[in-house]
């Protein structure tokens, strides 16, 4: 069965999505659907998030959720990568049998990738460029992932006018990313928010291809909803492009690669 791997309920902070209508909604698609709470142990210290952080409960989240648990529905979490994150991430997984650890960038140097103080006083090589390679540091400082979230989550937020990570641009940087990926047995996902122009698609394209050409194998295929509406968005595009690609879905469960 075919997983949408990246979902965020109402455990996360910026999600109020129901456990229960996320099930039906993937029951409908004829998916399976895993959650991935928000755990970003640095986000508190951002002046962003003086009231709010992106942290929970994982004892309580498995108690609420365990029991929904089963063929079609596995628990897992999204820990945000920084420096100062590594310990409190390893702590936190070990507290409950998460199925799927995704590892995601969100925020540079305290900076959330969301908001405009990032990109100040950066061109794009720059904003891009350093994204790209603390991507690359923490890939290879957090070896204990699973899955490598949204390489082009940048892209939903920059304020340039071309968005796209392009492989011609950035060759190094992703190569680095890819090569570290590889050599510590982490999935790359492909997360299917932006996936619905074409554009966006042949950029993308270019990145998993390299992936392919590199060694990879298996990729996740995560919607990210926060909403019962993004479930499973723009799958068949998705599909598509890892089987144009040569890359096989896959999904984890207790840990453990499974094939689609
Ligand atoms: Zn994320
Ligand atoms: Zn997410």
């Amino acid at each position: 069965m075919l997983y949408d791997c990246h979902s965020h309920t109402e455990f996360s902070s910026d999600s109020q999505m129901k456990a229960a209508d996320a099930l039906a909604t993937a029951r409908q698609q004829g998916i399976g659907l895993i959650f991935t709470e928000h755990y970003d142990f640095d986000y508190k210290e951002s002046k962003h998030y003086k009231d709010m952080d992106f942290l929970f409960d994982a004892k309580a989240y498995w108690e609420q959720y365990e029991p929904l648990r089963g063929s079609d529905l596995l628990l897992g979490v999204e820990v945000g990568l920084t420096p100062g994150s590594i310990g409190a991430n390893q702590e936190f997984i070990g507290e409950v049998p998460f199925d799927q650890v995704i590892g995601s960038i969100h925020a540079i140097d305290q900076l959330d990738i969301y908001y405009p103080d990032y990109y100040e006083g950066k061109n794009k090589e720059e904003a891009y460029g350093q994204y790209l390679a603390v991507m690359a540091d923490m890939v290879q400082a957090n070896p204990y992932i699973d899955v490598l979230g949204h390489i082009d989550y940048i892209s939903r937020y920059a304020p340039y006018e071309d968005k796209e990570i392009g492989y011609r641009q950035f060759h190094d940087q992703v190569d680095l990313v890819l090569k570290n990926v590889l050599d510590t047995g982490i999935i790359m996902e492909l997360n299917t928010r932006r996936l619905d122009s074409k554009a966006v698609a042949e950029s993308l394209l270019m990145l998993y291809a390299r992936y392919k050409e590199l060694g990879g194998q298996y990729v996740t295929i995560g919607s990210d909803a926060h909403k019962v509406e993004a479930i499973g968005m723009n799958f068949k595009m998705a599909q598509d492009l890892v089987e144009f690609v040569g890359l096989r879905p896959v999904y984890f469960k207790e840990r453990h690669l499974q094939y689609v």
